[in-house]
């Protein structure tokens, strides 16, 4: 479905991703874990080409999208993205963020992308909260209408760029439970987090980077059962 092969990129002269390979089958979901500067949300960047591997290749369905950028943005219609720091438009409540890109991208009518962004807020467990602006909501609920408004173009695919680390404790479990629900439900997605809970939960593989490496690809259960490697479970105890 997804197959990263020998991505490097650089900045400048700086490496950072190192031939990084990996797959992902549909309806996986693979968790994306390493320390600050290893690369992750360069390497989840590149999946869907907001930045340019600098060699290797990525084939999406069986597609290689890394040959002919001119494509790009037809790609990212596909892919949907969640950031840290929701990227709301602020000046629209949470109905109207969520219908934008089926209107203006996939063509539906007003009518038909409000009843979209209604089911997809009860989806994300917010109904109530159609009409409130960004800054009336909490930080989770922000972050569930971000997930809804990524849902809305009906992604083949979910990136997840630290989804919960600007949000107070109380609100990151509300998020982590809509992803689990999607995984569940067979949304292919591949997120960088470090909630390890969810990623015992929801995740099928864990992949660990390290200054631009893969260390490590792995089953969770192997992961989490103590067979992962020292380096990796070196990481793990240092941010469980
Ligand atoms: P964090 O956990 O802190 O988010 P990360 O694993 O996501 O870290 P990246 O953001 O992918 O790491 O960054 C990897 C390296 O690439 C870092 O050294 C970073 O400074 C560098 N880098 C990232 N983006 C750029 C850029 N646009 N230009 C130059 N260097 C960059
Ligand atoms: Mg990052």
């Amino acid at each position: 479905f997804l197959e990263v092969n020998g991505v490097n990129k650089y900045f400048g002269s700086l490496h950072v991703l190192k031939d990084c390979s990996f797959s992902v089958t549909k309806g996986q979901t693979v968790v994306l874990i390493g320390p600050s500067g290893s690369g992750k949300s360069t390497l989840l960047r590149c999946l869907n080409l907001l930045e340019p591997p600098s060699a290797g290749s990525i084939a999406f369905e069986g597609r290689e999208i890394t040959g002919d950028l001119r494509n790009a943005h037809k790609l990212r219609a596909q892919i949907g993205m969640v950031f840290q720091n929701f990227e709301l438009f602020q000046h629209l409540n949470a109905v109207e963020n969520i219908m934008l890109a089926p209107m203006k991208v996939l063509g539906y009518s007003r009518l038909d992308a409000h009843d979209l962004a209604v089911d997809l807020l009860h989806k994300v467990h917010i109904p109530d909260r159609a009409d409130h602006l960004p800054d009336e909501l909490s930080g989770g609920q922000q972050q569930r209408v971000a997930i809804a408004r990524a849902l809305a173009m009906k992604p083949k695919l979910m990136l997840y760029d630290e989804p919960t680390s600007a949000l107070d404790p109380e609100m990151i479990r509300e998020v982590l439970d809509v992803m689990t629900e999607l995984s569940a439900d067979g949304m292919t997605s591949v997120c960088v987090t470090h909630e390890m809970g969810f990623a015992r939960r929801a995740a099928d593989r864990i992949i660990f980077m390290e200054r631009g490496s893969i260390i490590e690809n792995a089953t969770s259960e192997v992961f989490f059962s103590g067979e992962a490697s020292d380096r990796a479970k070196q990481f793990l105890n240092q941010i469980l």
